[in-house]
């Protein structure tokens, strides 16, 4: 088997397969600290995707608050509806984006909350 020589040989087969592996090991160790989930971190902070997620959260419950507030304006009563099924908001708008609980309603007092560990206070 003739070897060839020099810079034309490029990456063989074994090269390759080692900056692959460092590749993969570089990964491995950083997309569990990107990902985070929703657990918090030893130093108390998330992960950008769990506080995207969040901001999610906020937004998804601004949407629905604003419909419940625009269909009690029309209402000649002024009462908020009785259920969220009838804002017309797609279904992924009406849970949180994180556990998938839907959002808790209260027909009495207009009030729409977050269930998700957390998130009560948005
Ligand atoms: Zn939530």
């Amino acid at each position: 088997m003739a070897r060839r020589s020099g810079r034309e040989a490029g990456l063989n087969l074994i090269e390759l397969v080692v900056v692959i592996a460092i590749l993969a090991a570089i990964a491995a160790f950083v997309m569990p600290r990107y990902l985070q989930g929703s657990s918090k971190r030893a130093d108390g902070q998330r992960g950008p995707v769990a506080a995207a997620r969040d901001t999610v959260c906020k937004s998804n419950l601004s949407q629905v608050r604003t419909s419940l507030q625009t269909l009690a304006a029309g209402d000649p009563d002024g009462r908020p509806p009785s259920d969220l099924a009838g804002l017309g908001l797609p279904a992924e708008v009406q849970r949180c984006p994180i556990g998938g609980e839907p959002y808790r309603y209260d027909a009495a007092s207009g009030r729409v909350q977050c269930v998700h560990p957390g998130h009560e206070a948005y």
